[in-house]
């Protein structure tokens, strides 16, 4: 679409227009045609393995970069790239074009990029198509200076990031690998390690008067989301109370892999439920060992190491067939195995069976390797922040899914984007300081590989 025609629909005022710079209106532009796309993923279609808008935005994206002056490249409809340079070292950047699906509650439309108090607004400004277009600017400038690299420049998009990374998958088993790379869909300053992941359902012991009498209990929407909403019925006894006791608990929803962040309503209502039916030793010692701060202590996975310490989230809670179903998101230090984890968790709740539905491996870089230190030199050069430091997470990011890749950026510290939520949003003054960063990341990665071979 034409340019002419994105301009007129952000809604930016005058002054504002004035201030920016011709690649700054472009790259609003771009982002804008993108976040037009609702490339949520949905059925596959032949050349659309995620959907029709996905190609779509796969389509929007590469027609821009090879108007930029970029090779470009499309691996099926997973994943496309742009390039530029010469030569056999590839620095990789890893962006994903997918977003999740709007939701409701916007005071703006999802799908039109809208600048409203200092932000721009839209799915996907934040996560990742607004990080995206920064990086592609990022290699357009390479072209328009003519920079002489090392090597290569690949910018990679994805269409699958949000629903289990298959587009990167796919082009991992097809398509060439770059030698280092960055993802710029985390935060800044650089993520030097993340936490494993295991997702389990513990489904407890059977009993006899818990299945009679529990007539329903449900709470959570997701594993890896802290759940701020948790129900129960329960069958009793007293007149008092028509014979049903009805327990509800209120929550603070968070991400799953920071549940000291929230307030998690299952573990609030389980030993509630627990005084209520007396009788279930399993829903006791649950109860006893999931609620509270040191749960991972109490289930005997208190373990840590410089990746940081293990978390435990009840995210979800269910009947099933007359028992007790609790879904668990642990995030394990690197130093510690998923199948250990399960283990010590079979031995904490005898009698329970324990079922793996997720793992993620942890990833570990040397703080001290030429990929870490040469991304968080970039930041600190460029943000003049010389305090800032290399971050372990618990999270999972896109980095995992290509061989030495860390997650760089593109969330400055502090800075509150509601990733994944309604009204998502990003500075437009940081937005504007993005292509800088990754335009100096990519020339100080050719420089650092290209030169001493990464050592
Ligand atoms: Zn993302």
């Amino acid at each position: 679409m034409n340019n002419v025609d994105f301009i007129l629909r952000i809604k930016y005022n005058k002054n504002m227009n004035d201030d920016m710079n011709d690649e700054q209106k472009d790259m609003l532009n771009d982002l804008a045609a993108l976040v037009a796309v609702p490339s949520v993923v949905s059925e596959p279609a032949p050349g659309a393995p995620f959907g029709a808008e996905n190609r779509r935005a796969l389509d929007t994206f590469l027609a821009r970069a090879a108007a930029l002056g970029l090779r470009t490249g499309n691996d099926d409809g997973y994943a496309g790239w742009a390039e530029y340079g010469e030569g056999e070292l590839v620095v990789g950047v890893l962006a994903h074009l997918d977003v999740v699906p709007a939701g409701e509650n916007w005071t703006s439309p999802p799908f039109e990029l809208t600048v409203k108090d200092g932000c721009i607004c839209g799915r996907g400004v934040s996560d990742d198509k607004g990080p995206l277009v920064a990086c592609l600017y990022a290699l357009a400038r390479l072209v328009r200076e003519k920079r002489a690299l090392h090597g290569r420049v690949r910018l990679i998009a994805g269409c699958n990031e949000e629903e289990g990374s298959a587009c990167i998958k796919h082009y991992v088993s097809c398509c060439e690998l770059p030698r280092v790379s960055f993802t710029p869909d985390s935060d800044f300053p650089v993520t030097a390690s993340e936490k494993g992941i295991l997702h389990a359902e513990i489904l407890l012991p059977r009993c006899e008067d818990t299945a009679a009498r529990l007539i329903s209990l449900f709470g959570g929407v997701r594993p890896n989301v802290v759940p701020d909403f948790c129900r129960a019925l329960v069958a009793t006894s007293s007149a008092a109370d028509s014979g049903y006791a009805a327990l509800e608990e209120k929550g603070v929803s968070a991400h799953g892999s920071t549940p000291e962040k929230g307030v998690n309503a299952i573990t609030k209502l389980l030993p509630k439920l627990s005084a209520l039916l007396p009788s279930d030793d399993g829903l006791k010692r649950a109860a006893e060992l999931l609620c509270g701060k040191d749960a991972p202590a109490r289930l005997g996975l208190g373990k840590s190491d410089v990746t940081g310490k293990t978390t435990v989230n009840v995210g979800l809670c269910s009947m099933k067939d007359g028992r007790i179903s609790l879904t668990l998101d642990l995030r394990l230090p690197a130093a510690y195995p998923p199948p250990a984890a399960v283990k010590a968790l079979r031995s904490a709740l005898p009698g329970a069976d324990v079922k793996v539905l997720h793992v993620a491996s942890p990833l570990v870089h040397d703080e001290n390797g030429a990929l870490v230190r040469t991304l968080t030199e970039v930041y600190r050069r460029e943000t003049g922040d010389l305090d800032a430091a290399p971050l372990h997470i618990g999270g999972g990011t896109y980095a995992k899914e290509l061989p030495n890749c860390a997650a760089f950026g593109a969330v400055f510290p502090g800075v509150e984007t509601h990733m994944h939520e309604a009204d998502e949003r990003y500075p437009l003054t940081d937005f504007m300081r993005l292509t800088d960063i990754y335009y100096d990341a990519i020339v100080s990665l050719d420089e650092a590989f290209g030169k001493t071979n990464g050592k």
